[in-house]
């Protein structure tokens, strides 16, 4: 499979032959060459795509029989957790514990929707009470057709599965295009189709880079739905180009997510939330919870201890024991979250963190940053960073935190810690967010569903909403032919 793309059931040789370098951000040094595929490719795996769905058995055989293919889809991820996850680690740069978790809650997904599958059988048809005499009718649930996948970087195999688990389970076909910076564990997803039996064609999987595949597999006529993960402005641009000619679309895209701490919340609990909540992932997360509002009287106990804590965090190899904090995922985020952080340091305090951890300038790494005393209207405040780099302001009300939460173009996450529950759930409801978290932040459920408000997208994925991503829903109304319509034919 090396240096191939899947296409129609086979890892075949892309059109042009050309490949480009995958960095191991470690140390920044090549360790695998992938196909960067084309225009040519993309429509090659759109029409395969097309053939298996338009032709073949998957969208017409029943839910239990494609569970069966899901479940071994499952079963495969997880006899291989090992060793994809350590691919996943060279490919990304997360700690091994965490690429786990992520490959454990991929099989999980493919797992979750074989079920969803399965359940299909019996809920495809829903029989519908019509006003009017003579008639019955009754929805019909069916596959939307060619799904167009294209994926970020920050949970390369992860994100593979919320989008392709749900798209098989409805009956679609798929072509699937994963980052640039992270090809190597979703091309894995050819071969474990292969084996598991599923139809050739049903899913396809090209690499290469946003313009050169992504768009082209967004521009392309044959396929009927795009779901797409990754920042707002390719979201924004792949629904200008699905506007030509009526895709429909999901977008799951960016956040800068407020967790709002009040002054019951013991230290000890607030501390492990705030720094999961951002430094987990690298922070390379899109719902990390990146501006945290503290309520006044522990704002000051709460800060110190942080900067402590931040400063004592393990950050290396993600192979290492012990590592909490690895590389991000290449040379030019780095260098991107370096720059954000130097547009900090000129608009708010630098608490602690801001630079190269000494030792490791090899590597692509980032100190955990804390930056305080920023104006609302910050830079730093309101966009988006993607790096381990958490703003924090004080509040002194309930109505001020839930303000300066919902003070954002984005919508994806919201957390709230409070040991009084009816506030929290008063602040939950208040949150102008798709997914929010009382007393935590960031664990993430396959059955629970995962969206965004505002900027932060459209739709919602995992759970019964992400089978609902990829069914259209058919009316088919039926006439009793003993009675006359009389329109035309008079009696
Ligand atoms: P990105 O938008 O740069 O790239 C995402 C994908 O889009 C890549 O596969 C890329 O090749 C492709 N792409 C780029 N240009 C394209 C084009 N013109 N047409 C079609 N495809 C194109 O995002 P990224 O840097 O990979 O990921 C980080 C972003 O993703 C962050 O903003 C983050 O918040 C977001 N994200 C959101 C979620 C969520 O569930 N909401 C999850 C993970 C990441």
């Amino acid at each position: 499979m090396n240096g191939q793309i899947f296409v129609d059931g086979d890892y075949v040789a892309s059109a042009s032959g050309a490949m480009f370098d995958v960095v191991d951000p470690s140390n920044r040094e090549v360790f695998h060459r992938v196909p960067r595929g084309n225009s040519e490719d993309i429509d090659r795996a759109v029409r395969a795509a097309r053939r298996a769905f338009d032709e073949g058995p998957w969208p017409r055989i029943s839910g239990a029989e494609r569970a069966a293919v899901l479940r071994r889809m499952g079963d495969r991820i997880a006899e291989r957790r090992d060793e994809l996850a350590r691919l996943e680690v060279r490919d990304n740069g997360k700690p091994l514990p965490e690429a786990l978790w992520d490959v454990d809650d991929t099989a999980g997904v493919f797992h979750f929707y074989a079920n969803l599958a399965e359940r299909l059988d019996n809920q495809t048809v829903q029989e519908i009470k019509l006003g009017a005499e003579g008639f019955t009718s009754k929805a019909v649930k069916e596959p939307i057709g060619v799904a167009g996948a294209i994926i970020p970087w920050n949970f390369p195999l992860l994100m593979a599965s919320w989008k392709v688990a749900p798209a098989l389970a409805a009956g679609c076909t798929v072509v699937l295009k994963p980052s640039e910076l992270t090809p190597i564990t979703a091309l894995e997803l050819g071969g474990i189709a292969q084996e598991a039996g599923l139809p050739a064609g049903v899913l396809n999987i090209v690499t290469g880079f946003g313009p050169e595949a992504g768009q082209p597999l967004t521009e392309h006529p044959g396929v009927d739905k795009l779901a797409f993960t990754g920042s707002v402005p390719t979201g924004s641009r792949i629904m200008a180009t699905a506007a030509k000619d009526i895709k429909t679309v999901s977008l799951e895209l960016g956040g800068k997510s407020p967790l709002v701490v009040f002054a019951d919340t013991p230290i000890d609990e607030a501390v492990e939330w705030i720094m999961f909540g951002i430094f987990w992932n690298q922070g390379e997360v899109c719902s990390a919870t990146s501006r945290v509002l503290i309520e006044e009287p522990i704002y000051e106990t709460l800060m110190a201890r942080l900067a402590d804590e931040a400063r004592r965090i393990k950050i290396g190899h993600g192979l290492d024991e012990g590592v909490l904090l690895g590389p991000l995922v290449s040379p030019s985020q780095h260098d991107k979250v370096l720059a954000c952080i130097e547009r900090g340091k000129s608009e708010a305090r630098l608490v602690t963190g801001g630079g190269v951890p000494k030792g490791l300038e090899g590597g692509c790494y980032v100190e955990p940053t804390i930056f305080a005393d920023m104006d609302e209207d910050a830079w730093i405040w309101r966009e988006e960073i993607f790096g381990p780099v958490v703003c924090v302001k004080p509040f002194k009300t309930e109505d001020e935190a839930i303000r300066m939460a919902n003070d954002s173009r984005f919508g994806l996450g919201a957390a709230v810690m409070s040991a009084d529950l009816d506030r929290a759930e008063r602040v939950a409801r208040a949150f102008r967010a798709g997914i929010v978290w009382i007393n935590c932040s960031q664990p993430t459920f396959t059955e629970a569903p995962w969206g965004g408000y505002k900027q932060s997208g459209i739709g919602r994925e995992l759970g019964e909403w992400g089978l609902m991503n990829y069914l259209e829903t058919k009316q088919i109304t039926t006439f009793d032919r003993s009675k006359p319509w009389g329109w035309y034919l008079k009696d």
